[in-house]
């Protein structure tokens, strides 16, 4: 058995580790356009901070890869024939082949002379161009954007941020824990600009913005190779063609909440490079639909949310709980949970930012999936000793407001 996998990034990686743990004989060629092997694209950021260097995000090497016994090329693929399976220049056919492109990062306006992050080049980049900086405006409040803001803040710079929306991070919060989170954030913001273009270090928005340097993080547009598409895929990872897989930024697919998602995670890029690999190499592996659990840590604080904002979820209700993460007579952290149900109490969505944010929404994540109501959560026990947690937390706090709003 043959499997190409084009791209090394959080998709194909892992996917050409999971073609290898389920088929031991399978040949398996691994194309990558970089060189670096698969290396943490969420850790850029530090990366351009200087709190690391470029080799320690390497999580898997070109060596690793090949002491699999996974042929790692250095090599970019132009196209690829999909009937056929075979790839250009290389002449040869495979039975299986996962395409795991990834993304680029997009620009709605002209931007000349601006940066962009998502590769390792580009960070480094970055980092070299901001040490001889004075100020940074960057455009975009996203998680790229802020998790980018605080970098630069750190490195000393003078950083301003331009978004679009009336709140920041707008994918990831709704606009009254945006709020909060802002508040807690020593940089300038303005919200609500449309920006025209950006010319050699200008930013032409309602005015006119000057600075040093220009970062853009407005999102991405996924990459393909010709004869590819953004390719629609299912929970198989199948492409709708006879052999051919596609995994990661580069899909789009059907979240749990049915709708149609680009891929823009990469938590849920490995798991469809694990889904895509086992099934290439012969197995038979559904994931799940994406909940969208999603989280960072920026200006101390974390962030972290799950399912449909409010705003999406039409007719919903939600409770917002603010406290400490301890009993009254320990000194805790600050923590705010908000929870979103439909109008039965089923749990359609939270949102936390504070001590133990990421736990609290992985516990939701679980909620979601299994379709447990407000109810029920505000009934679950939580682990209790005063060091740790208190009798009651924001959680099942916040799923008895709900359920009393309910009554
Ligand atoms: C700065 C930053 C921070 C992020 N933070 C988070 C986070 O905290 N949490 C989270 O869940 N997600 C985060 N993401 C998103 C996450 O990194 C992506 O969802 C994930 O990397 C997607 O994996 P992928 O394999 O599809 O694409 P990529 O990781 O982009 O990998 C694709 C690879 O394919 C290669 N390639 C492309 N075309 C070709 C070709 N024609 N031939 C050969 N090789 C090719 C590329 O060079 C690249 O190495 C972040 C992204 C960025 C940029």
């Amino acid at each position: 058995m043959k499997i190409a996998i084009i791209g090394c990034g959080a998709a194909g990686g892992t996917a050409a580790q999971f073609a290898r743990k389920t088929a031991r004989d399978a040949e398996i060629v691994l194309y990558d356009g970089e060189g670096y092997g698969q290396y943490s694209k969420c850790a850029l950021p530090y990366v351009v901070r200087g709190m690391m260097e470029p080799d320690r995000i390497v999580e898997f090497s070109p060596e690793w890869f090949r002491r699999q016994r996974i042929e790692y090329r250095e090599e970019r693929v132009d196209a690829v024939d999909m009937e056929a399976r075979v790839i250009e220049g290389s002449e040869e056919s495979y039975d299986a082949i996962i395409v795991a492109t990834g993304a680029m990062p997009a620009s709605p306006f002209p931007a000349e002379g601006a940066y962009f992050l998502r590769t390792m080049e580009d960070a480094i980049k970055i980092r070299e161009e901001a040490k001889k900086a004075r100020d940074i405006i960057i455009i975009g409040a996203g998680l790229i954007g802020m998790e980018l803001a605080e970098s630069f803040h750190e490195m000393g710079l003078e950083v301003k941020i331009l978004e679009y929306m009336p709140s920041i991070l707008p994918a990831m919060v709704d606009g009254d824990i945006a709020s909060h989170i802002r508040k807690n954030i020593d940089v300038d913001i303005e919200t609500g600009c449309r920006v025209e273009a950006v010319e050699d270090g200008v930013v032409i928005a309602d005015e006119e913005y000057r600075a040093d340097m220009v970062v853009v993080a407005t999102g991405n547009r996924p990459m393909v190779v010709k004869e590819s598409r953004v390719m629609d895929v299912n929970m198989k990872c199948e492409a709708g063609m006879d052999g051919i897989y596609a995994a990661g930024d580069c899909t789009s697919i059907t979240d749990f909440f049915g709708r149609k998602i680009n891929v823009g995670l990469g938590s849920i890029a490995a798991r469809q490079g694990r889904t895509a690999g086992i099934n290439a190499a012969g197995g038979n592996e559904e994931m799940l639909p994406p909940v969208l659990s999603r989280t960072t840590r920026i200006f101390g604080m974390e962030i972290a949310a799950v399912g449909l904002l409010e705003r999406e979820a039409k007719g919903s209700i939600s409770a917002k709980y603010s406290g400490k993460d301890l009993p009254h007579y320990m000194e805790g952290k600050s923590i705010v949970v908000k929870v979103v149900a439909d109008g039965d109490g089923k749990i359609l969505g939270c949102q936390a930012v504070g001590s133990g944010a990421a736990a609290i929404v992985d516990r939701m994540a679980v909620a979601i999936y299994n379709e447990m109501n407000v109810r029920e959560m505000a009934r679950m026990e939580n682990a209790y000793a005063p060091v740790v947690a208190p009798t009651f937390d924001a959680l099942s706090i916040a799923c008895g407001m709900i359920e009393r709003k309910l009554k």
